[in-house]
């Protein structure tokens, strides 16, 4: 038993919501829970309106929760008179005024706060710790460890790596459920409209008091907050909800429309699961478990649970991977050079392509676009026109309601800007219009013309593609997965090639008014 009057300070970091950690198994007069709303977190990058309104909403639920529970807390919030408005320099204060003796911090996902803490001197003689979050399936330098040794890090290894090791849609002999890995072959239909997308039974919140709060205290901010209809899950109970709802209406159809886009529908079926998960208000042991066990009670096909599942034991857990294997580089990276500035309709959805207006404007009222939106039509948009990478990932870090740099940053510079050099991605992930068209009903109603190249109405996705492989000959000629499109490209006319690429020019000069 510590000294009460010496007590333990254990910091609550605003993504770390999880009720369930082992912290919290037993009260502890002894310790103190400390959370705070501080400026240095709102204001490292310009984040959107519900992404802050979401998270204090949360945070503020959260202490509310422990002191019920019979904790002791201690809240700081944004208006706060005592605020320092930055995490040490609280924790400074907080060691002086109640004599701690010990502070205790779950281990930060983010490369930014862990130095700040790993780095932390105290203003007096404490001991520091930093214990598991108990969140994820695998340890920080797990994909590390993985790879050794090898150039590139290829997820599906990662992912079945992951699904024996924690015997996920695994027969009992050892081989994977239904003969297969991967279903993503299956997993590519457009969506012709029906089945109808889940309803939103997301909760409706009115935050319009705190959200004054957060205006009067100065906080900038981009998109609409939508506080007094604010539709994010804001503790463990209501993200239980969605969860449920979303494994009875979604993950049926999950599978077979994961790469859809559709103008008619901004969410199709995916889960809006990722700032439950991101904040920890939800396991993702529980979330996959759940999904696995639909599959074996005949609720969902075996490609819909596998094609979830994968996003969450694979994709997740890799870029986790990948972000603590290569920071601090990793967010500097732009092995392409790009360096043309965002235009300034990603500030306001105001562009005449369809495909991306819709993709944007979302985004900017919702704080949410599903993952086709964001890499093949945001990301396929920005890497064709050569934008400046390290722009666009503080963009994409602001935005989403589920930003939070250690996903974030592999997704954005490697997955979607192969900034990277493609450490993750063997390819590029780029299209011109035809996969655009393929996968959605955007281009029915566009300004411009999906088929043309060159004309005044052209699509821009399509001289831009052209263009693209052209000007990067040196990285991607010999990858063997664009053999098909350097052969094109070989027998395409010269005059053809100079069109299209005079007509890219053309586009780029004219970026802001696309
Ligand atoms: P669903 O489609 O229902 O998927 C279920 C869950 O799987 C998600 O909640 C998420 O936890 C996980 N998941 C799916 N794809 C990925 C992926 N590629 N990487 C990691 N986890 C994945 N995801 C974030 O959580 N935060 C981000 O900041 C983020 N930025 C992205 C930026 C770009 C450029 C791209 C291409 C993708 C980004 N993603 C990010 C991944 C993915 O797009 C989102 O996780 C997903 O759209 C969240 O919506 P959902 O919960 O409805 O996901
Ligand atoms: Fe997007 Fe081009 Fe289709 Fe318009 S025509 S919606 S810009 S792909």
């Amino acid at each position: 038993m510590r000294d009460l009057h010496r007590p333990c300070l254990r910091l609550i970091l605003g993504d770390q919501l999880n009720p369930q950690h082992s912290w919290f198994h037993a009260v502890q007069p002894d310790v103190i829970y400390v959370l705070m709303e501080v400026r240095s977190e709102t204001d490292y990058v310009l984040h959107h309106a519900q992404k802050v309104l979401g998270l204090f909403a949360a945070m503020r639920d959260f202490a509310q929760q422990l002191k019920v529970n019979g904790h002791r807390v201690r809240y700081i919030s944004i208006d706060h008179a005592s605020n320092r408005q930055d995490v040490v320099m609280n924790l400074d204060a907080l060691v002086q005024h109640h004599k701690v003796n010990a502070v205790e911090y779950q281990a930060p996902d983010e490369w930014r706060l862990d130095q700040d803490l790993r780095n932390w001197v105290p203003p007096s003689p404490v001991t520091v710790s930093m214990v598991d979050s108990e969140h994820f399936f695998t340890e920080r330098d797990e994909a590390q460890q993985l790879f050794l040794g090898k150039k590139q890090w290829l997820m599906e290894n990662f992912y079945r790596h992951q699904r024996r090791r924690h015997q996920i849609l695994l027969t009992p002999d050892g081989k994977p459920e239904g003969g297969q890995w991967n279903f993503d072959a299956d997993n590519r239909k457009s969506w012709p409209g029906q089945p109808a997308e889940p309803a939103d039974t997301r909760p409706c919140h009115d935050h319009s008091a705190l959200w004054k709060i957060i205006e009067s205290a100065g906080v900038k901010t981009l998109g609409e907050s939508q506080a007094t209809t604010f539709r994010w899950p804001v503790n463990r109970t209501e993200a239980l909800q969605q969860l449920d709802h979303f494994i009875e209406r979604g993950l049926p159809h999950f599978g077979d429309y994961q790469d859809a886009l559709s103008q008619h529908s901004w969410r199709l079926f995916h889960s809006l699961l990722s700032f439950a998960l991101n904040t920890k208000m939800l396991n993702p042991r529980e979330v996959v478990m759940r999904a696995q066990t639909a599959w074996q009670e005949g609720h969902v096909p075996l490609h819909a649970a596998e094609g979830f599942i994968r996003q969450i034991l694979g994709w997740r857990e890799y870029v986790r991977g990948m972000y603590w294997a290569h920071m601090p580089r990793y967010t500097t990276s732009n092995q392409l050079a790009h360096t043309r500035p965002l235009p300034h309709w990603f500030w306001n959805g105001q562009t005449q392509m369809a495909c991306v207006a819709s993709a944007l404007g979302q985004s900017l009222t919702q704080g949410y676009a599903h993952h086709i939106q964001r890499l093949m039509v945001i990301g396929n948009f920005a890497l064709l026109a050569g934008l400046d990478p390290q722009e666009l990932h503080r963009w994409y870090l602001g935005i989403y309601i589920d930003a939070f740099e250690w996903v974030e940053a592999p997704n954005t510079l490697g997955m979607s800007q192969w900034a990277d050099g493609g450490l993750l991605a063997t390819k590029p992930y780029v299209s011109s219009a035809a996969y655009i068209h393929r996968m959605g009903d955007h281009c029915k109603t566009c300004h411009y013309d999906v088929k043309a190249r060159t004309s005044d109405d052209a699509c821009p996705f399509n001289a831009l593609y052209w263009d693209f492989f052209d000007r990067h000959r040196s990285h991607f000629q010999t990858n063997p997965r664009l053999g098909v499109v350097y052969h094109q490209l070989k027998r395409m006319p010269e005059q053809t090639l100079q069109e299209l690429k005079s007509f890219s020019v053309r586009t780029l000069s004219n970026l802001e008014n696309l």
